[in-house]
Protein backbone atom coordinates (compact mmCIF):
# COMPACT_ATOMS: atom_id res chain seq x y z
CA UNK A 1 0.00 0.00 0.00
CA UNK A 2 1.37 3.98 -0.59
CA UNK A 3 1.91 5.14 2.02
CA UNK A 4 -0.38 8.11 2.61
CA UNK A 5 0.48 12.05 3.17
CA UNK A 6 0.15 12.82 6.86
CA UNK A 7 -2.59 15.81 6.76
CA UNK A 8 -2.57 17.97 9.87
CA UNK A 9 -6.28 17.39 11.64
CA UNK A 10 -8.51 20.40 11.93
CA UNK A 11 -11.69 20.26 13.68
CA UNK A 12 -14.94 22.12 11.91
CA UNK A 13 -17.97 22.60 12.29
CA UNK A 14 -20.47 20.59 10.37
CA UNK A 15 -23.30 21.94 8.84
CA UNK A 16 -26.19 19.20 7.43
CA UNK A 17 -28.86 20.82 5.73
CA UNK A 18 -28.69 23.85 7.96
CA UNK A 19 -31.49 26.59 6.64
CA UNK A 20 -31.69 29.97 7.47
CA UNK A 21 -34.89 31.52 8.44
CA UNK A 22 -35.63 32.20 4.76
CA UNK A 23 -35.58 28.41 3.63
CA UNK A 24 -32.85 25.97 2.71
CA UNK A 25 -29.67 27.54 0.60
CA UNK A 26 -30.26 26.94 -3.46
CA UNK A 27 -26.50 26.18 -3.58
CA UNK A 28 -26.59 23.14 -2.68
CA UNK A 29 -29.08 22.55 -5.37
CA UNK A 30 -26.89 20.92 -8.19
CA UNK A 31 -27.48 22.48 -11.72
CA UNK A 32 -26.90 19.96 -14.32
CA UNK A 33 -28.38 21.37 -17.48
CA UNK A 34 -28.79 24.74 -19.12
CA UNK A 35 -31.84 24.61 -21.31
CA UNK A 36 -31.81 21.21 -21.62
CA UNK A 37 -27.79 20.82 -22.78
CA UNK A 38 -25.73 18.88 -20.17
CA UNK A 39 -23.46 21.01 -18.48
CA UNK A 40 -21.00 17.92 -18.89
CA UNK A 41 -21.49 17.69 -22.52
CA UNK A 42 -21.00 22.11 -22.93
CA UNK A 43 -17.40 21.57 -21.25
CA UNK A 44 -16.37 18.26 -22.55
CA UNK A 45 -16.56 20.17 -26.05
CA UNK A 46 -16.29 23.81 -25.73
CA UNK A 47 -14.17 24.32 -22.51
CA UNK A 48 -13.98 25.31 -18.99
CA UNK A 49 -14.34 27.96 -18.11
CA UNK A 50 -17.11 28.46 -20.37
CA UNK A 51 -19.46 31.67 -20.84
CA UNK A 52 -22.81 30.06 -21.77
CA UNK A 53 -25.84 32.45 -23.03
CA UNK A 54 -29.45 31.30 -23.45
CA UNK A 55 -31.55 33.34 -26.50
CA UNK A 56 -34.49 31.88 -24.87
CA UNK A 57 -33.98 33.60 -21.39
CA UNK A 58 -32.94 36.62 -23.71
CA UNK A 59 -36.12 36.99 -24.90
CA UNK A 60 -38.48 35.64 -22.07
CA UNK A 61 -37.06 38.92 -20.37
CA UNK A 62 -36.86 41.06 -22.79
CA UNK A 63 -40.75 40.54 -23.96
CA UNK A 64 -41.49 40.19 -19.93
CA UNK A 65 -40.27 43.97 -19.36
CA UNK A 66 -42.04 45.22 -22.49
CA UNK A 67 -44.95 43.52 -21.82
CA UNK A 68 -44.72 45.64 -17.85
CA UNK A 69 -43.84 49.05 -19.91
CA UNK A 70 -46.80 48.77 -22.74
CA UNK A 71 -49.61 47.80 -20.44
CA UNK A 72 -49.12 50.71 -18.76
CA UNK A 73 -47.98 53.30 -21.42
CA UNK A 74 -49.12 53.79 -24.95
CA UNK A 75 -45.88 54.11 -26.65
CA UNK A 76 -42.78 51.91 -25.42
CA UNK A 77 -39.13 52.35 -27.31
CA UNK A 78 -36.51 49.82 -25.77
CA UNK A 79 -32.59 50.54 -26.66
CA UNK A 80 -29.82 48.00 -25.58
CA UNK A 81 -27.08 49.12 -24.11
CA UNK A 82 -24.62 48.16 -25.69
CA UNK A 83 -21.82 48.13 -23.07
CA UNK A 84 -23.55 45.72 -20.66
CA UNK A 85 -22.85 43.05 -23.11
CA UNK A 86 -21.66 43.86 -26.82
CA UNK A 87 -21.07 40.53 -28.31
CA UNK A 88 -23.22 40.88 -31.91
CA UNK A 89 -25.01 38.33 -31.25
CA UNK A 90 -26.65 38.77 -28.18
CA UNK A 91 -27.45 42.43 -29.35
CA UNK A 92 -29.05 41.04 -32.56
CA UNK A 93 -31.24 38.79 -30.38
CA UNK A 94 -32.16 42.30 -28.78
CA UNK A 95 -32.19 44.12 -31.92
CA UNK A 96 -34.92 41.14 -33.33
CA UNK A 97 -36.74 41.97 -30.01
CA UNK A 98 -37.11 45.31 -31.10
CA UNK A 99 -34.68 47.22 -29.43
CA UNK A 100 -32.41 50.25 -31.00
CA UNK A 101 -29.03 50.41 -29.89
CA UNK A 102 -27.47 52.61 -27.41
CA UNK A 103 -24.06 53.20 -27.86
CA UNK A 104 -21.67 55.31 -25.49
CA UNK A 105 -18.26 55.19 -27.96
CA UNK A 106 -17.78 55.70 -31.38
CA UNK A 107 -16.36 52.06 -30.99
CA UNK A 108 -19.86 50.58 -29.82
CA UNK A 109 -21.60 53.13 -32.42
CA UNK A 110 -19.68 51.19 -35.84
CA UNK A 111 -20.41 48.03 -33.46
CA UNK A 112 -23.97 48.79 -33.98
CA UNK A 113 -24.25 50.37 -37.94
CA UNK A 114 -22.03 46.98 -38.59
CA UNK A 115 -24.77 44.76 -36.63
CA UNK A 116 -27.30 46.52 -39.31
CA UNK A 117 -29.12 48.92 -36.94
CA UNK A 118 -30.42 51.89 -38.70
CA UNK A 119 -28.43 55.14 -37.77
CA UNK A 120 -31.91 56.74 -36.45
CA UNK A 121 -32.33 53.72 -33.94
CA UNK A 122 -28.82 54.97 -32.75
CA UNK A 123 -28.89 56.55 -29.23
CA UNK A 124 -25.53 58.24 -29.06
CA UNK A 125 -24.63 58.70 -25.37
CA UNK A 126 -21.53 59.64 -23.26
CA UNK A 127 -19.30 62.36 -22.48
CA UNK A 128 -16.70 61.70 -25.01
CA UNK A 129 -17.42 62.16 -28.54
CA UNK A 130 -15.52 63.77 -31.26
CA UNK A 131 -16.21 66.15 -34.03
CA UNK A 132 -16.14 63.25 -36.63
CA UNK A 133 -18.61 60.93 -33.97
CA UNK A 134 -20.94 64.76 -33.92
CA UNK A 135 -20.62 64.91 -37.99
CA UNK A 136 -21.00 60.93 -38.70
CA UNK A 137 -24.10 60.90 -36.17
CA UNK A 138 -25.63 63.64 -37.58
CA UNK A 139 -25.30 62.79 -40.95
CA UNK A 140 -27.02 59.04 -40.11
CA UNK A 141 -29.70 60.87 -38.29
CA UNK A 142 -28.82 59.03 -35.14
CA UNK A 143 -30.02 60.75 -31.42
CA UNK A 144 -26.98 62.65 -29.70
CA UNK A 145 -27.30 63.04 -26.23
CA UNK A 146 -25.65 65.98 -25.04
CA UNK A 147 -23.44 65.68 -22.04
CA UNK A 148 -21.81 68.89 -21.69
CA UNK A 149 -21.44 72.67 -22.70
CA UNK A 150 -18.61 71.85 -24.90
CA UNK A 151 -20.08 69.34 -26.98
CA UNK A 152 -23.34 71.43 -27.33
CA UNK A 153 -21.08 74.38 -28.53
CA UNK A 154 -19.23 72.17 -30.87
CA UNK A 155 -22.75 70.78 -32.56
CA UNK A 156 -24.21 74.30 -33.06
CA UNK A 157 -20.68 74.77 -34.90
CA UNK A 158 -21.19 71.52 -37.24
CA UNK A 159 -25.01 71.99 -37.46
CA UNK A 160 -24.41 75.06 -39.39
CA UNK A 161 -22.08 73.30 -41.93
CA UNK A 162 -23.65 70.45 -41.95
CA UNK A 163 -27.37 70.42 -44.75
CA UNK A 164 -28.87 68.08 -41.50
CA UNK A 165 -29.73 69.72 -38.38
CA UNK A 166 -28.55 67.40 -35.74
CA UNK A 167 -31.40 65.43 -33.75
CA UNK A 168 -30.54 65.98 -30.27
CA UNK A 169 -31.36 65.52 -26.40
CA UNK A 170 -29.55 66.43 -23.18
CA UNK A 171 -28.75 63.91 -20.56
CA UNK A 172 -30.07 65.53 -17.19
CA UNK A 173 -29.01 64.93 -13.90
CA UNK A 174 -31.03 65.42 -10.86
CA UNK A 175 -31.87 64.39 -7.01
CA UNK A 176 -33.96 61.35 -6.83
CA UNK A 177 -33.51 61.05 -3.35
CA UNK A 178 -30.71 57.93 -3.74
CA UNK A 179 -27.51 59.08 -3.01
CA UNK A 180 -24.44 60.22 -4.07
CA UNK A 181 -26.19 61.58 -6.89
CA UNK A 182 -24.61 60.45 -10.13
CA UNK A 183 -24.17 64.84 -11.49
CA UNK A 184 -21.29 63.78 -12.95
CA UNK A 185 -22.97 63.08 -16.41
CA UNK A 186 -25.47 65.91 -18.19
CA UNK A 187 -26.53 69.17 -17.37
CA UNK A 188 -28.23 69.37 -13.64
CA UNK A 189 -31.67 70.04 -13.34
CA UNK A 190 -31.89 71.54 -9.99
CA UNK A 191 -29.38 74.34 -10.45
CA UNK A 192 -30.93 75.01 -13.75
CA UNK A 193 -28.24 73.78 -16.17
CA UNK A 194 -30.93 71.77 -17.13
CA UNK A 195 -32.98 74.51 -18.57
CA UNK A 196 -30.08 76.77 -19.28
CA UNK A 197 -29.02 74.17 -22.37
CA UNK A 198 -32.51 73.64 -23.19
CA UNK A 199 -32.88 77.17 -23.75
CA UNK A 200 -29.28 77.89 -25.52
CA UNK A 201 -30.29 74.73 -27.86
CA UNK A 202 -33.96 76.17 -29.09
CA UNK A 203 -32.34 79.91 -29.58
CA UNK A 204 -29.65 78.85 -31.70
CA UNK A 205 -32.24 77.35 -33.75
CA UNK A 206 -29.41 75.19 -35.87
CA UNK A 207 -30.46 71.71 -33.69
CA UNK A 208 -33.27 69.53 -33.90
CA UNK A 209 -34.54 69.20 -30.06
CA UNK A 210 -36.15 65.73 -29.90
CA UNK A 211 -35.47 64.17 -26.51
CA UNK A 212 -34.82 64.48 -22.80
CA UNK A 213 -32.82 62.15 -21.51
CA UNK A 214 -31.37 61.16 -17.90
CA UNK A 215 -29.78 57.42 -16.22
CA UNK A 216 -30.29 57.94 -12.85
CA UNK A 217 -28.11 55.00 -11.95
CA UNK A 218 -26.97 51.62 -11.74
CA UNK A 219 -28.40 48.74 -9.79
CA UNK A 220 -31.17 50.81 -8.47
CA UNK A 221 -33.14 49.42 -5.48
CA UNK A 222 -35.95 51.97 -5.36
CA UNK A 223 -38.46 52.45 -7.94
CA UNK A 224 -39.84 55.27 -6.75
CA UNK A 225 -36.34 57.28 -7.65
CA UNK A 226 -38.14 56.97 -11.28
CA UNK A 227 -41.00 58.34 -10.61
CA UNK A 228 -39.50 61.53 -9.39
CA UNK A 229 -37.05 61.32 -12.32
CA UNK A 230 -39.63 60.95 -14.82
CA UNK A 231 -41.68 63.72 -13.26
CA UNK A 232 -38.74 66.17 -13.47
CA UNK A 233 -37.95 65.45 -17.41
CA UNK A 234 -42.03 65.39 -17.98
CA UNK A 235 -41.47 69.19 -16.37
CA UNK A 236 -38.95 70.19 -18.56
CA UNK A 237 -40.73 69.11 -21.51
CA UNK A 238 -43.94 70.77 -20.83
CA UNK A 239 -41.75 74.30 -20.21
CA UNK A 240 -40.23 73.69 -23.72
CA UNK A 241 -44.16 73.51 -24.95
CA UNK A 242 -45.20 76.43 -22.99
CA UNK A 243 -41.77 78.52 -24.29
CA UNK A 244 -41.19 77.36 -27.62
CA UNK A 245 -44.50 75.90 -28.90
CA UNK A 246 -42.03 72.69 -29.23
CA UNK A 247 -43.56 69.15 -28.66
CA UNK A 248 -40.93 66.47 -27.41
CA UNK A 249 -41.03 63.32 -29.23
CA UNK A 250 -39.48 61.36 -26.71
CA UNK A 251 -38.69 60.66 -22.90
CA UNK A 252 -35.73 58.33 -22.34
CA UNK A 253 -35.59 57.42 -18.65
CA UNK A 254 -31.96 55.10 -19.19
CA UNK A 255 -31.51 51.84 -17.64
CA UNK A 256 -29.97 51.11 -13.81
CA UNK A 257 -32.58 48.44 -12.96
CA UNK A 258 -31.58 45.81 -10.26
CA UNK A 259 -31.17 42.31 -11.30
CA UNK A 260 -32.03 39.73 -9.04
CA UNK A 261 -27.96 39.01 -8.28
CA UNK A 262 -27.57 39.60 -4.24
CA UNK A 263 -25.36 42.70 -3.74
CA UNK A 264 -22.11 42.14 -1.26
CA UNK A 265 -23.02 42.57 2.27
CA UNK A 266 -26.57 42.28 2.09
CA UNK A 267 -28.74 40.41 4.11
CA UNK A 268 -31.20 39.09 2.07
CA UNK A 269 -31.04 37.55 -1.25
CA UNK A 270 -31.55 39.94 -4.31
CA UNK A 271 -33.90 37.84 -5.62
CA UNK A 272 -36.31 39.00 -2.68
CA UNK A 273 -35.28 43.16 -2.35
CA UNK A 274 -34.64 43.82 -6.10
CA UNK A 275 -37.76 45.53 -7.34
CA UNK A 276 -39.66 44.01 -10.49
CA UNK A 277 -40.10 45.45 -13.83
CA UNK A 278 -43.82 45.87 -13.02
CA UNK A 279 -42.75 47.98 -9.90
CA UNK A 280 -40.31 49.77 -12.57
CA UNK A 281 -42.93 50.14 -14.84
CA UNK A 282 -45.62 51.45 -12.54
CA UNK A 283 -43.30 54.24 -11.23
CA UNK A 284 -42.17 55.76 -14.64
CA UNK A 285 -45.83 55.32 -16.42
CA UNK A 286 -47.37 56.76 -13.18
CA UNK A 287 -45.31 60.02 -13.40
CA UNK A 288 -45.66 60.76 -16.74
CA UNK A 289 -49.49 59.94 -16.71
CA UNK A 290 -50.05 62.05 -13.91
CA UNK A 291 -47.72 65.22 -15.75
CA UNK A 292 -48.57 68.24 -16.85
CA UNK A 293 -47.68 66.61 -20.55
CA UNK A 294 -50.52 67.05 -23.09
CA UNK A 295 -51.87 63.46 -23.41
CA UNK A 296 -52.39 64.23 -27.36
CA UNK A 297 -48.94 64.56 -27.46
CA UNK A 298 -47.70 62.00 -24.89
CA UNK A 299 -43.87 61.57 -25.75
CA UNK A 300 -42.44 58.15 -26.42
CA UNK A 301 -41.09 56.66 -23.49
CA UNK A 302 -37.43 55.14 -24.23
CA UNK A 303 -35.91 52.86 -21.99
CA UNK A 304 -31.68 51.85 -21.94
CA UNK A 305 -32.48 48.79 -19.39
CA UNK A 306 -29.41 46.65 -19.74
CA UNK A 307 -27.68 44.76 -16.78
CA UNK A 308 -31.51 43.42 -15.72
CA UNK A 309 -32.38 41.98 -19.33
CA UNK A 310 -29.24 40.21 -19.71
CA UNK A 311 -27.76 38.83 -16.18
CA UNK A 312 -29.91 35.93 -15.94
CA UNK A 313 -29.32 34.93 -19.20
CA UNK A 314 -25.61 34.43 -18.50
CA UNK A 315 -23.56 30.95 -16.68
CA UNK A 316 -20.32 30.71 -16.39
CA UNK A 317 -18.85 26.96 -15.69
CA UNK A 318 -15.60 26.77 -14.16
CA UNK A 319 -13.95 23.83 -12.24
CA UNK A 320 -11.77 23.12 -9.21
CA UNK A 321 -8.48 23.18 -9.31
CA UNK A 322 -7.63 22.69 -5.64
CA UNK A 323 -8.07 23.28 -2.43
CA UNK A 324 -5.96 24.73 0.54
CA UNK A 325 -6.30 24.93 4.20
CA UNK A 326 -5.55 29.13 5.20
CA UNK A 327 -3.46 29.61 8.01
CA UNK A 328 -6.03 30.27 10.31
CA UNK A 329 -7.75 26.38 9.68
CA UNK A 330 -10.36 27.76 6.96
CA UNK A 331 -11.10 26.08 3.47
CA UNK A 332 -10.10 27.62 0.21
CA UNK A 333 -11.23 26.78 -2.86
CA UNK A 334 -9.23 27.51 -5.99
CA UNK A 335 -11.54 28.14 -9.39
CA UNK A 336 -10.22 28.56 -13.00
CA UNK A 337 -11.42 31.45 -13.25
CA UNK A 338 -10.82 34.48 -11.55
CA UNK A 339 -11.56 38.15 -11.17
CA UNK A 340 -10.16 38.74 -14.70
CA UNK A 341 -12.94 37.04 -16.91
CA UNK A 342 -16.09 37.43 -13.66
CA UNK A 343 -15.71 41.10 -12.76
CA UNK A 344 -18.78 41.80 -10.87
CA UNK A 345 -17.34 39.16 -8.17
CA UNK A 346 -16.58 43.04 -6.99
CA UNK A 347 -19.86 43.84 -6.34
CA UNK A 348 -22.37 40.40 -6.23
CA UNK A 349 -22.45 37.54 -4.06
CA UNK A 350 -22.85 35.27 -7.20
CA UNK A 351 -24.82 32.34 -6.60
CA UNK A 352 -22.33 29.13 -7.41
CA UNK A 353 -24.04 25.64 -7.73
CA UNK A 354 -22.23 22.11 -8.21
CA UNK A 355 -23.06 20.57 -11.13
CA UNK A 356 -24.14 16.80 -9.74
CA UNK A 357 -25.46 15.64 -6.63
CA UNK A 358 -23.67 15.78 -3.51
CA UNK A 359 -25.15 14.86 0.31
CA UNK A 360 -26.35 17.37 2.34
CA UNK A 361 -23.10 17.86 4.02
CA UNK A 362 -21.44 21.49 3.21
CA UNK A 363 -18.54 23.37 4.44
CA UNK A 364 -17.92 27.01 4.32
CA UNK A 365 -15.02 27.91 1.92
CA UNK A 366 -13.92 30.99 0.41
CA UNK A 367 -13.34 31.02 -3.42
CA UNK A 368 -10.38 31.90 -5.45
CA UNK A 369 -9.87 32.78 -8.93
CA UNK A 370 -6.31 31.41 -10.82
CA UNK A 371 -4.48 35.22 -10.56
CA UNK A 372 -1.51 35.64 -8.80
CA UNK A 373 -3.62 38.77 -6.92
CA UNK A 374 -4.83 38.95 -3.76
CA UNK A 375 -7.43 40.48 -4.62
CA UNK A 376 -9.02 37.33 -7.28
CA UNK A 377 -11.54 36.52 -5.14
CA UNK A 378 -14.87 35.57 -6.25
CA UNK A 379 -16.77 34.56 -3.13
CA UNK A 380 -15.36 35.66 1.17
CA UNK A 381 -17.85 32.92 2.33
CA UNK A 382 -19.81 29.93 0.65
CA UNK A 383 -21.39 27.39 1.78
CA UNK A 384 -20.47 24.58 -1.03
CA UNK A 385 -20.80 20.52 -1.06
CA UNK A 386 -16.74 19.64 -0.33
CA UNK A 387 -15.84 19.74 -3.94
CA UNK A 388 -12.41 18.40 -5.35
CA UNK A 389 -9.99 19.01 -8.23
CA UNK A 390 -11.90 18.56 -11.27
CA UNK A 391 -15.66 18.87 -9.86
CA UNK A 392 -17.26 21.82 -12.18
CA UNK A 393 -19.59 24.44 -10.91
CA UNK A 394 -22.22 26.91 -12.50
CA UNK A 395 -21.63 30.35 -11.56
CA UNK A 396 -25.30 32.14 -12.62
CA UNK A 397 -26.77 35.59 -13.69
CA UNK A 398 -23.26 36.86 -14.91
CA UNK A 399 -24.81 37.71 -18.69
CA UNK A 400 -24.33 41.89 -17.70
CA UNK A 401 -20.88 43.60 -18.21
CA UNK A 402 -18.41 40.77 -17.36
CA UNK A 403 -18.00 40.22 -21.17
CA UNK A 404 -17.41 43.58 -21.40
CA UNK A 405 -15.41 44.65 -18.55
CA UNK A 406 -13.21 41.29 -18.80
CA UNK A 407 -9.36 41.97 -18.65
CA UNK A 408 -7.04 39.58 -20.43
CA UNK A 409 -4.52 39.61 -17.75
CA UNK A 410 -1.73 36.47 -17.50
CA UNK A 411 -3.87 34.18 -19.24
CA UNK A 412 -6.58 34.21 -22.23
CA UNK A 413 -10.23 34.25 -21.96
CA UNK A 414 -12.27 31.75 -22.90
CA UNK A 415 -15.05 30.19 -25.37
CA UNK A 416 -18.74 32.41 -25.02
CA UNK A 417 -21.39 30.04 -26.55
CA UNK A 418 -25.03 30.72 -27.47
CA UNK A 419 -27.77 27.68 -26.96
CA UNK A 420 -30.52 29.22 -29.03
CA UNK A 421 -34.31 28.34 -28.72
CA UNK A 422 -33.85 25.12 -30.47
CA UNK A 423 -31.06 23.91 -28.36
CA UNK A 424 -28.54 24.16 -31.02
CA UNK A 425 -25.37 25.33 -29.57
CA UNK A 426 -22.99 27.96 -31.40
CA UNK A 427 -19.83 29.66 -29.96
CA UNK A 428 -19.80 33.22 -30.74
CA UNK A 429 -16.89 34.40 -29.50
CA UNK A 430 -13.88 32.20 -30.22
CA UNK A 431 -11.31 31.81 -27.06
CA UNK A 432 -7.53 33.94 -27.32
CA UNK A 433 -4.50 32.67 -28.44
CA UNK A 434 -1.30 33.65 -27.99
CA UNK A 435 -1.09 34.35 -31.30
CA UNK A 436 -4.33 36.73 -31.53
CA UNK A 437 -3.46 38.18 -28.20
CA UNK A 438 0.73 39.55 -29.47
CA UNK A 439 -0.74 40.49 -32.76
CA UNK A 440 -0.66 43.93 -32.22
CA UNK A 441 2.79 43.92 -30.86
CA UNK A 442 6.14 44.70 -32.46
CA UNK A 443 9.64 44.10 -31.12
CA UNK A 444 12.09 46.16 -32.76
CA UNK A 445 14.85 44.96 -34.82
CA UNK A 446 17.46 45.73 -32.33
CA UNK A 447 16.06 43.42 -29.58
CA UNK A 448 14.37 40.41 -31.81
CA UNK A 449 17.68 38.17 -30.65
CA UNK A 450 17.91 38.03 -27.09
CA UNK A 451 21.85 37.31 -27.62
C1 LIG B 1 -24.75 51.83 -18.73
C2 LIG B 1 -25.88 52.61 -19.25
C3 LIG B 1 -27.15 52.03 -19.39
C4 LIG B 1 -27.47 50.64 -18.90
O1 LIG B 1 -27.41 50.61 -17.50
P1 LIG B 1 -27.85 49.32 -16.64
O2 LIG B 1 -27.54 49.71 -15.25
O3 LIG B 1 -27.03 48.17 -17.11
O4 LIG B 1 -29.31 49.12 -16.89
C5 LIG B 1 -28.15 52.81 -19.95
N1 LIG B 1 -27.92 54.09 -20.34
C6 LIG B 1 -26.71 54.68 -20.20
C7 LIG B 1 -26.52 56.06 -20.65
C8 LIG B 1 -25.65 53.97 -19.65
O5 LIG B 1 -24.46 54.57 -19.49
Amino acid sequence: MKKLNFERPIIKKLNVGISNKFGLKTEFEPITHIDDISVKDLIKDYGSPLFVISENTIRNTVQEAKRAFETRYPKVQFAWSYKTNYLNAVCNVFHQEGSWAEVVSRFEYDKALENGMEGSKIIFNGPDKSEDDLITATNNGSLIHIDHFDELYTLIEIAANTEKKPKVAIRVNMDTGVYPTWDRFGFNYENGEAWEAINRIMLSKKLDMVGLHTHIGTFMLTASAYEIAATKLADLAHNIKRKYGKTISYIDMGGGFASANTLKGSYLMGSDTSPSFDDYAEAISHALISSQLDPEEMPLLILETGRALIDDAGSLLGTVIANKKLSDGRRSTIMNFGVNILFTAFWYEHQINPTKEFSQHSETTTLYGPLCMNIDQIRDSISLPPLKRGDNVVVSRIGAYNMTQWMQFITLRPKVVLIDIKGHVHVIRNNETNKNVTMLETVPNHLKKIK
